[in-house]
């Protein structure tokens, strides 16, 4: 008899995903020791069984001819792809005995930086133990800005810190969202909107993805979200349409600020002698605590206090501000690319669903000040908001904007509106404070490298002004770059400027190719050497799991493992997991032995710890403190009581949040799916910046160290702190070069100003905007070795207005030069019409270097696949401007403007950098590359243990093309859900 539904698996393990960021909960189904499939968990708070594409395509990342088999030295030049295979002690004495010279002598010598990293509590640790202030993982490349703005104006932010009300949102705002971002989360919300008839609007210059079923798209011009909401927020204004209650209540809008111009004390607030804010009391005539319940504060006209001093509550400067005529639909509309109607609308509706359609919940609440409310007031109207907006010169500031405008409409944190994720909110300013000063030999920093600057005091400079980290973060050119700048790293590296380095410790940072806003520069740096024949920068270390572009270009390669092969964990003191119901947090296991000589680099960082002898590694007897990633998880506390992970804590588990280790903790979370979460009382679920039931809860789990009110804020005193010192006040100035930029980008109200690209000379040589958006099934350049996912995006197209390519005189499928300040790609066109007329946009990453990712040298990615980076730079007009925001640094990627011009010659894509050459130890890839073909090849022995031939090498399918593999096909698994009596680990 046949059987048509043979077993798929004789053995099901959970873990997390890792082929996006979002960390989605799977259940990995083996059979015979080999992954078949992979299917979401239904249980996991993040996506509650739904998978995307890239989940189930993991399969083919883990099988993938692409994985590096074992550690590699160079041998040749850099670049020269010529490596040796060497062992794991000889790799490790290597590393160790480079980076024990620099920490012996100069431990900012040492550059640590990884990229899309799910250890970076870890990481940053482990640096701040060696002693280099030079630690930064990729969110100053990526989303800084949103980072920053929403901790600085609400004390969370979006993504990971806060979602839209998905159960009872009524109207959803979404600003330049990728569909990569929050992946599967926003799917399953969208889809509730949809079936709740709630209005979702996207506003995007493309509409693609979330954009393409929202029922309105706005396709305004990058750059001008921040104008646009402001101009809503002048509507609402001038309307009257805001909640004074919620305002008085919850933000500082009623807080005075003081006016003195050119004072040292100038636009800070009044404060009492113990440093509360204070607010004028109507009833006493008075000054007074502005936390005091029941006073009645005033909120516009000027003030003058007893002591003589003049002032203004915020809400007076907020509201002179934004109901200046500059803000109307009618004066902002061309400049944004939207309708002056358009935007009135929009905040007709908005208010109206604030306001007419506001919800009640029956649910009794305590806020700080201890009264008692019988319900909990709803505005429902959600935002969300991603990169789109924050990739620009002015996108702090969007993001402050758009805070701003929920602050408004009273629309944080309550029923229908957006809310906190635990574990937000968090108190404002943010901490702790960036430390690094002081790096001495042999001796760890007093802090972690990263944090938050409440003033110029925190600055990270010397005593002779000059930057302390190797990026420049914390200085006068970006004073607030809370998570560095990543892509400053390795042309200052090679200027050494501001000082030099010796060795730079990169991990799954993809820096010689998309993780850099010109790769041709990168890799000229990288190569480039001294008159003595010496490298500028002396020595790379590398740790990847693929052959990346990145690879050729290092001394030492340390292969990593995939994410099914290793522990991990989705730590509260990281990026966490948490919801809007309470935190919970999340573990990798691993769900297959590497069949290769590979470890997980964080094991890795772990033994050169040891090694190092850095503290909290080593005990006084010089043995390990801990024996591996999982030990450490496990086993390590960051504070008394606080680790890694939160569930199962204390010596018998029964703790949460805080508690002792516990020796089981982990098989606790293989027990439970591989997470941990949390529910708060329904009492503590909105209003959460002042519920006092939350706070107390959140205190006692660890997640916060006070139960105080959060005071949102609309007016920002850090960035009015730094304006002071532009005006020549306190002990920390920035140089007089430095003193307008300052003055005009640290507003503590937010601010619109064009692109920074947009005001250079010769504006209208580059007359169009140029954006990149990432698709759902692909993510950074992580996914073009995957044979599942090539068949989807193999290469990219520029896409344009049909009517801007009929004036242009180009045709769809022609081929074009993108011709930028700093240099032209040639690609080919598609045209549509869902596309903002001035703007034009290809997918991120699809393109790649020929002979990386171990593709063919002819593999569609090389030959028809581009990079919009090859045509962006770090520094604007060839100087030393940085192309990032002034305020938090981040990588202005979306500011790129170009002209188009038709192009002649071969269908093919240029620039093409050379061929990168296969690693040793690194097979040809397939021609085929089918899950069984794969499977075997990319190991290297075949099943029963024999060398497997090199096949013939070959590409996957173009981007909507109807190309196939001539070759033959193994078939691939066939999914099925899990069969009864399958073990479930
Ligand atoms: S969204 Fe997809 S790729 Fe990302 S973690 Fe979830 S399942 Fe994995």
């Amino acid at each position: 008899m046949i059987d048509t539904s043979p077993p798929i698996a004789d053995t099901t393990k959970t873990t997390t995903c890792y082929m996006c960021a979002c960390r989605c909960g799977i259940r990995v189904h083996l059979k015979d020791g080999r992954i078949r499939y992979i299917e979401g968990n239904p249980d996991h708070p993040v996506n509650k069984g739904v998978l995307c594409g890239k989940g189930s395509a993991g399969i083919m990342n883990h099988y993938s001819p692409a994985r590096l088999t074992k550690p590699l030295l160079r041998t040749g030049e850099r670049g020269s792809g010529d490596f040796k295979e060497i062992e794991w002690e000889e790799a490790l004495s290597l590393a160790a005995k480079w980076l024990g010279d620099i920490r012996a002598t100069e431990p900012r010598k040492l550059a640590l930086f990884t990229g899309r990293d799910q250890s970076q509590s870890f990481t940053g640790w482990w640096a701040k133990q060696f002693g280099t202030p030079n630690f930064a993982a990729h969110g100053g490349f990526c989303s800084v800005n949103m980072a920053a703005g929403g901790l600085y104006s609400v004390g969370g932010s979006f993504w990971e810190f806060g979602d839209p009300d998905w159960e009872r949102t009524k109207y959803l705002l979404m600003f330049g969202v990728a569909e990569d971002h929050d992946s599967n989360p926003i799917k399953l919300g969208i889809a509730k909107l949809k079936a709740r008839g709630a209005k979702f609007v996207s506003i995007n210059p493309v509409k693609t993805g979330y954009s393409a079923v929202a029922d309105e798209w706005i396709g305004l011009r990058p750059g001008t979200d921040g104008l646009f909401v402001l101009s809503l927020v002048h509507e609402l204004l001038a309307a009257d349409r805001i909640d004074l209650d919620f305002l008085v209540r919850y933000t500082n809008a009623a807080w005075l600020v003081i006016r003195n111009p050119s004072g040292a004390n100038d636009g800070l607030f009044v404060r009492d002698e113990e440093g509360k804010p204070l607010a004028w009391d109507r009833a006493t005539s008075a000054a007074i605590d502005a936390a005091t319940p029941g006073m009645q504060p005033q909120i516009a006209g000027e003030i003058l206090l007893r002591d003589g001093r003049r002032a203004f509550p915020v809400f007076h400067l907020l509201a002179e501000r934004y109901l200046d005529g500059r803000y109307s639909p009618d004066v902002v509309a061309d400049t944004c690319g939207i309708p002056a109607a358009t935007i009135r609308r929009i905040a007709h509706e908005i208010a109206d669903v604030a306001f007419e359609q506001a919800i009640e919940l029956a649910q009794p609440w305590t806020d700080t000040a201890g009264r008692r409310h019988e319900t909990m007031l709803g505005r429902p109207v959600a935002m969300h908001a991603m990169r789109g907006i924050s990739a620009h010169t002015n996108g702090f500031h969007t993001c402050r904007a758009i805070h701003v405008l929920q602050m408004l409409l009273g629309a944080i944190d309550t029923p229908g509106s957006w809310r906190y994720k635990s574990p937000y909110p968090r108190p404002i300013p943010p901490g702790p404070q960036p430390a690094g000063k002081g790096s001495k030999p042999n001796t760890m920093l007093p802090g972690m490298a990263l944090g938050n600057p409440r003033g110029p005091e925190d600055l990270l400079l010397n005593d002779d002004g000059s930057p302390v980290r190797i990026d420049k973060a914390y200085t006068w050119d970006t004073p607030m770059a809370m998570h560095g700048l990543m892509h400053t790293l390795i042309a200052n590296a090679h200027a050494g400027d501001p000082y030099p380095v010796d060795t730079l410790f990169m991990y799954m940072a993809n820096m010689a190719w998309n993780s850099s806003m010109n790769p041709g520069e990168a890799t000229r740096n990288l190569t480039d050497k001294n008159a003595d024949g010496s490298y500028r920068i002396p020595h790379v270390i590398y740790a990847d799991a693929f052959f990346s572009e990145t690879v050729a270009y290092a001394d030492l390669v340390l292969p990593d493992t995939t994410y099914l092969e290793r522990w991990d964990c989705i730590s509260l003191l990281d990026r966490p997991i948490g919801s809007p119901e309470g935190p919970a947090d999340s573990i990798r296991q691993p769900v297959i032995p590497p069949d290769r000589d590979v470890r997980p680099f964080q094991d890795v960082l772990i033994e050169l710890g040891v090694r190092l002898k850095l503290p909290g590694f080593v005990k006084d007897d010089g043995k390990a403190v801990y024996r591996s990633y999982a030990d450490y998880i496990a086993n390590h506390e960051r504070r008394p009581g606080i680790g890694p992970l939160s569930g199962w804590r204390g010596a018998d588990g029964t703790s949460e949040g805080v508690g002792a280790p516990n020796p089981d903790q982990l098989q606790r979370y293989i027990a439970n799916g591989c997470f941990w979460q949390y529910h708060h009382k329904p009492e503590a679920l909105y209003y959460k910046h002042a519920n006092a039931a939350y706070l107390e809860d959140a205190k006692r789990l660890g997640l916060i160290d006070s139960t105080a009110q959060i005071v949102l804020q609309l007016y920002s005193e850090p960035l009015q702190k730094f304006r002071l010192a532009a005006e020549g006040h306190g002990a920390v100035q920035p140089p007089a070069s430095q003193r307008d930029r300052i003055r005009q980008y640290f507003d503590p109200l937010p601010i619109w100003y064009p692109p920074f690209e947009q005001s250079l000379p010769e504006q209208a040589a580059y007359p169009l905007h140029a954006i990149t958006q990432r698709p759902m099934a692909m993510y950074h350049a992580w996914h073009s070795q995957n044979a599942w996912l090539r068949q989807i995006y193999s290469y990219n197209r520029l896409y344009i207005h049909r009517g801007t390519a009929a004036a242009l005189g180009i045709e769809d499928d022609g081929w074009v030069w993108a011709i930028s300040r700093h240099g032209r790609v040639k690609c080919q066109v598609k045209l549509m019409e869902g596309v903002n007329p001035d703007t034009v946009w290809t997918w991120n990453a699809i393109g790649k270097r020929r002979g990386a990712w171990n593709l063919s040298d002819d593999a569609p990615e090389a030959k028809r696949g581009f990079l919009l980076n090859q045509v962006i730079s770090e520094f604007l007009d060839g100087g030393r401007q940085l192309n990032a925001d002034p305020v938090t640094g981040q990588a202005a990627w979306y500011d790129l403007r170009v002209r188009i011009e038709k192009a002649d010659g071969p269908a093919e894509t240029a620039p093409r950098p050379g061929v990168l050459h296969r690693p040793a130890g690194l097979r040809a890839a397939p021609r085929t590359l089918a899950y069984a073909v794969t499977a075997m090849v990319a190991g290297r022995k075949t099943e029963d243990g024999k060398q497997t031939p090199p096949p013939p090498v070959g590409g996957g399918r173009g981007e909507g093309s109807k190309q196939t593999s001539s070759a033959p096909t193994s078939p691939p698994p066939v999914p099925l859900p899990q069969r009864e009596g399958e073990k479930v680990q």
